[in-house]
């Protein structure tokens, strides 16, 4: 994060010798290519009536941090870290439920199931992480957060119900993340079971099984009944191990904070998913805005640890504050500076929250493409019926203004929904609603995560006013 004299004069557009005058007033002697620290640079840009904010590299830190440590020799395999969504009353619980109480490891058996947000099981000697809060809604607000923690995505059909609207929602919420679908069809011991009307209708979003000339890995189960659990574990594996999940166990220790909150007796508490590296009793450790030593590890079976390596989730005691899900943690050397770091974490956290965040709205669209920020504009489109929803998607994938595409990421009927929000908040997209209204929640979600939301009742109206954005012509809003 240093300065020399020379960029600073390049950043404020002065001469270098004007900062060096000023320097010397301050009592510093500078030359051109010398490093100038935070409050030097504050003070002569403020001088100069600029004003000047100095942003501490706190994510870059832990970017570098990855990039620094990614020492090829030192990976090893870890275990894949696993999602389960779907829509509601599949079986996502149930099937959670299963996996967990059939597959407890030899050496933990006895122990006590701890719903702590993720648990671990064995499987023919590897290990498979789950994320114990179903539905796709954690899974977004976590990427939202800049977390990205799921390897792999199983999406459970019902095969007595079929695709419903949330089974199009998490196929879209694991797209825009990039991860890999494993479909479960549930529900197999119903006398109404209908597999391949499920396969029928995943095809037309682009899943289509591996019996019908796809890629997609379709397990027939019954989580009731325990039954097609063992296949579904060992595709998991099988996945897992083409994507070649790694670590580095010597590594700085880093991951995110899976849920948190205030326990009466033992103070925050915060479930973290260790992502690199082995974090210890005794660690120092920021987690967003807030730090401490670690006192204490529990696992999923309630026993008390001292280390956690990749994927191994663990309740940690002894933060200073409860920390949020999805924010990233990672242990430090020394307690004053992942003080001074959660400090400046706070201070981050109140400039965004006063608005200074970079959300594409179709205002200052224009700008971002310009400056090559945008090269492809991510739309969500909700609307009163499907024949809108499809007139409205054919339209708006057509429009290529110099090379600048839409890209529908997600569409339904309906209102605005918080998920929708979320989706468009980790995706970086604009909702547009035709005929439509956001829900009370979506719409103060929309507020506090900056999502621009557009209502229309003209599909005219819709692809003359994102063209106008795109081309910088739009009409200011009143
Ligand atoms: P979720 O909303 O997706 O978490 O669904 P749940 O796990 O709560 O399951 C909803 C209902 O479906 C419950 O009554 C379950 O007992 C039932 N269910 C779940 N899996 C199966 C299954 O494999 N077969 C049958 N017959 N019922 C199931």
């Amino acid at each position: 994060g240093a300065v020399t004299v020379g960029e600073l004069a390049k950043l404020i557009k002065r001469e270098p010798s004007e900062i060096i005058k000023k320097l010397l007033f301050l009592g510093i002697m500078a030359t051109i290519n010398q490093e100038i620290d935070t409050d030097a640079i504050e003070l002569v840009a403020s001088d100069f009536g600029v004003e000047v904010v100095v942003k501490e590299p706190v994510d870059e830190e832990a970017l570098d941090m990855l990039i620094e440590e990614a020492d090829p020799a030192k990976l090893q395999e870890r275990p894949p870290i696993v999602t389960i969504m779907g829509h509601v009353d599949h079986g996502k619980t149930t099937l959670l439920d299963a996996i967990r109480e059939t597959n407890v490891t030899a050496q933990e058996a006895g122990g006590i199931t701890q719903h702590i947000g993720a648990y671990q099981v064995e499987v023919s000697g590897k290990k498979i992480t789950f994320l114990d809060t179903p539905g796709h809604e954690a899974f977004t607000t976590m990427r939202a957060r800049g977390a990205q923690v799921t390897d792999i995505t199983v999406l459970v059909v019902a095969a007595d119900d079929g695709v419903m609207p949330q089974t199009v929602e998490a196929i879209n919420h694991a797209k825009a993340a990039n991860v890999p679908i494993i479909v479960a069809v549930n529900k197999m011991d119903k006398p109404d079971a209908n597999p391949d009307r499920v396969r029928q209708e995943l095809s037309e979003y682009g899943l289509i099984s591996e019996e019908w000339g796809g890629d997609t890995i379709f397990v027939p189960l019954s989580a009731k009944q325990r039954t097609g659990l063992d296949q579904l574990l060992e595709m998991i594996l099988l996945v897992a191990e083409m994507a070649e999940l790694k670590a580095d166990p010597t590594a700085r220790p880093r991951g995110t904070v899976i849920e948190a909150e205030l326990d009466k007796g033992r103070g925050p508490v915060a479930t973290v998913l260790v992502q690199n590296g082995t974090m210890r009793v005794g660690d120092i450790v920021v987690a967003g805005t807030t730090f401490g030593r670690v006192r204490a590890m529990v696992n999923d079976k309630g026993r008390r640890v001292k280390e956690a390596g990749p994927s191994y989730p663990v309740e940690i005691l002894g933060l200073n504050d409860v920390p949020s899900a999805g924010d990233l943690f990672v242990v430090y050397d020394d307690e004053r500076k992942a003080r001074s770091l959660a400090e400046k974490r706070i201070a981050k956290h109140r400039q965004e929250q006063l608005g200074v965040q970079s959300r594409v709205t179709l205002e200052d669209l224009y700008k971002q493409i310009q400056e090559g920020d945008v090269k492809e504009l991510n739309v969500i489109i909700k609307a009163d019926v499907q024949g809108s929803v499809e007139a409205l998607t054919g339209s708006l994938e057509k429009i290529d203004i110099a090379g600048v595409r839409v890209k529908v990421i997600h569409k339904g009927v309906g209102a605005i929904t918080e998920s929708d929000i979320l989706l468009a908040s980790a995706s970086n997209a604009i909702v547009i609603g035709f005929n439509v209204r956001p829900e009370p929640n979506a719409g103060r979600v929309a507020e506090s995560e900056k999502v621009d939301v557009r209502l229309y009742r003209v599909i005219y109206n819709v692809i003359e006013e994102l063209e106008a954005a795109m081309k910088g012509m739009l009409d200011p809003e009143y």
